[in-house]
């Protein structure tokens, strides 16, 4: 099955695509954490995306295009993948039908903004292995360290109150045309906000009907 999570920053994709991903036995691909990664390395691809992402700004199309191709073409991706947090603009899922690399579900968390601000104030992630936890929703067993490599948890730059802010703004200006982009496609399943990462996963189940 080929998956993209579509949604707000903080909606719940990455969340949301782990447990899919297990559950599933396919790959997350998700291009916010291949770039810290090449951020942390100081690679090229790191040091051009830096600046966009410290600023909640997108980085540039064909950087991510690039990314998304190379990381799909991996072995692991053969029988399917999630995609968390790409698309994010009209060109690229563009790019993506041109490349052939086809979807066959788009399910939209759906997330009110003020919602949004209250839960990534609280999100902590692990700067070594890319887990992500939050203070009160899904705390780590220790508090302040990851569960599974044991690294002192972090906030991540762009979760700052004001970089939240802009990142929401991003997100309504050049992510949500997708919905319309997919819905013209009749791959949209809107997901509507519930209380909890178990009931939010209960009815993604209950949506692909696995
Ligand atoms: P995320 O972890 O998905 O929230 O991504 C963190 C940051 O990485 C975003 O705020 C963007 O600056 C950048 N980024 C991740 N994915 C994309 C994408 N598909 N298009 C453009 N920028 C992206």
């Amino acid at each position: 099955m080929k998956i993209i999570m579509l949604g707000a920053p903080g909606a719940g994709k990455g969340t949301q695509a782990g447990i899919l991903s297990w559950k599933l036995g396919i790959p997350t691909i998700s291009t916010g954490n291949i770039l810290r990664a090449a951020v942390k390395a100081g690679t090229p691809v790191g040091l051009q995306a830096k600046s966009y992402m410290d600023g909640g700004k997108l980085v540039p199309d064909d950087v991510i295009i690039g990314i998304l191709a190379e990381a799909l073409a991996g072995p692991d991706c053969a029988k399917g993948y999630i995609l968390d947090g790409v698309p994010r603009t009209i060109p690229q899922a563009e790019a993506m039908e041109e490349q052939g690399l086809d979807v066959d579900v788009v399910l939209d968390l759906e997330v009110p903004d003020e919602v949004i601000v209250a839960r990534m104030s609280g999100r902590r992630v692990c700067p070594a292995c890319g887990a992500t936890y939050h203070i009160q929703n899904a705390p780590p067993k220790t508090e302040g360290v990851c569960d599974g490599c044991g690294a002192k948890l972090i906030v991540r730059a762009d979760d700052a109150p004001e970089t939240v802010l802009d990142r929401l703004h991003t997100y309504h200006e050049q992510t949500e045309p997708l919905l319309a982009f997919y819905e013209a496609r009749g791959k949209l399943r809107t997901v509507n906000n519930q209380p909890s990462i178990e009931a939010i996963t209960a009815e993604i189940y209950r949506t692909l009907e696995i």
